[in-house]
């Protein structure tokens, strides 16, 4: 079928995510059939950089051959089977594997679908571990403005962007929020010792005021993605980590975005050797091939939930298709890749690459900050750099960036007025320059229009 039959079925039968249909209706958009490595194809042939890793989850590209050639063994054998009651090897082989490169001390697993699901499920062991430990006081949450955690009623719960959360706010329950630290917008300037200070004193007051009922602190450890990509100063999640032990509230962290690589290391709590209570990983976890979702957790944190069968300690929580065996076998493979690839290693070069490649962008006149932690990558546009005046919302400068970035061939996603780049960690050198080029290129054809 070609591409003009498949959009017209497309606009007929469809809802896209995150999208606004009547816009969708007029806008042109690309059929992807295929893929090539980094590369996404259309079915009239065209082909585009993959900018954001398919939404921030490929991680060695598309059609890889070791993950295709596990599923394709997997499926071979069973496609799915459930595990309430049951258990198979693929879900247990990468349990095992998890917790070998999960932060020390995480050693269990619980796998669901996707990093809404497993924010959620991280949000409810905390609470029942209280409930459990004796002490059902502490139902409270704790977490950063600005915060993206996922699309289910909890996980948007402890979210905290107006724009796609306001109109849910009688359905949710209520939040502590701290500021999240923001640097280019802190409002007594941006040197990062100072914003980091200031910010952790918020963090304080408000775990001093309230911890005796905080259950936990949700927070996605160096980089806040969806906010706006919101990198966080040197030290801060280790301070955090600090503040929640002292106040007698679990920790956790949300690396869906930031797992499996995504910021340089394996996980971004890596980078201060932070352990927390929960942490939730989705996305990469893959390779960006199927869905899959865990959230790990402690020993101490397990054995709360233990007791006599008509005790009711249980987790009472488990979807269909957890630990999916086609998603798990994908998952086995891809992190024999991080292995037998140096992945990890080879990707230190791009980042150093991105990072100088990123510094020309300061030159650009509606490029207000740029930032950046490994792999993932925020660059926010603002109609005045001496103000930072933002754009508005009307003008679309982002959506205008990356309608252009595709002409050029790279499918890129914003986030508002930030342009966010995110390679698949096996992009070349060669693919991120073209990559870097296109979006430079894109950004000041974009921000001159509209004047
Ligand atoms: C994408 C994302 C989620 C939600 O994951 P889904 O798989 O889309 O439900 C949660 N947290 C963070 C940090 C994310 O980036």
């Amino acid at each position: 079928m070609n591409s003009k039959k498949l959009i017209a079925k497309d606009r007929k039968y469809l809802w896209h995510p995150f999208t606004q249909m009547r816009d969708w209706q007029t806008e042109e958009v690309p059929v992807i059939e295929r893929a090539d490595g980094c590369y996404l194809i259309d079915v009239e042939g065209k082909r585009y950089l993959d900018g954001v890793s398919s939404l921030w989850c490929n991680v060695h590209g598309h059609r890889v051959k070791e993950i295709d050639r596990a599923v394709k063994k997997q499926l071979g054998k069973i496609a799915h089977s459930t595990f309430l009651g049951l258990t198979h090897p693929p879900g247990i082989e990468l349990a095992e594997k998890l917790v070998a490169i999960a932060p020390r001390g995480l050693c269990r697993v619980f796998y669901s679908d996707s990093g809404s699901e497993a924010v959620e499920i991280a949000i409810k062991m905390a609470y029942q571990y209280w409930q459990q430990r004796g002490q059902p006081q502490k139902k409270k949450f704790a977490k950063l403005t600005n915060a993206y955690h996922g699309d289910t009623i909890g996980s948007v719960s402890v979210g905290g962007i107006d724009l796609f959360h306001r109109v849910y706010k009688p359905l949710l329950f209520g939040t502590l929020a701290i500021p999240s630290p923001y640097r280019y917008r802190w409002p007594t300037g941006s040197d990062p010792e100072r914003v980091k200070e200031e910010s952790l004193k918020a963090m304080e007051n408000v775990f001093k005021k309230h911890h005796k009922e905080i259950a936990a602190f949700v927070m996605e450890p160096l980089m806040q993605g969806a906010a706006g990509m919101i990198d966080q100063p040197e030290g801060y999640i280790s301070r955090a980590r600090q503040l929640t032990k002292k106040y007698n509230m679990l920790l956790i962290f949300d690396e869906v975005a930031t797992g499996f690589g995504r910021t340089g290391k394996m996980f971004a709590a890596e980078h201060e050797r932070v352990t927390p209570d929960l942490m939730a990983v989705a996305k990469g976890i893959t390779g960006g091939y199927l869905p899959l979702a865990a959230t790990l957790t402690t020993e101490e944190i397990y054995n709360a939930f233990l007791g006599k069968h008509d005790e009711f300690r249980t987790f009472f929580h488990g979807h269909t298709y957890t630990a999916n065996p086609l998603a798990c076998a994908a998952a086995i493979a891809n992190l024999e890749l991080f292995k037998k690839g140096k992945t990890l290693k080879r990707l230190q070069p791009k980042i150093k690459l991105l990072r100088e490649g990123l510094q020309g962008f300061y030159g650009l006149k509606n490029v207000g900050d740029v930032r950046q932690a490994g792999a993932m990558i925020g660059i926010e546009l603002v109609r005045d750099k001496g103000t930072k005046e933002p754009f508005e919302a009307r003008e679309k400068i982002g959506v205008r960036v990356i309608e252009r970035a595709r002409k050029k061939g790279a499918i890129l996603r914003p986030l508002g007025s930030v342009i966010v780049l995110m390679p698949p960690l096996g992009m070349s050198e060669k693919e991120i320059g073209r990559l870097l080029d296109i979006t430079y290129g894109s950004i000041e054809e974009a921000t001159n229009e509209i004047g």
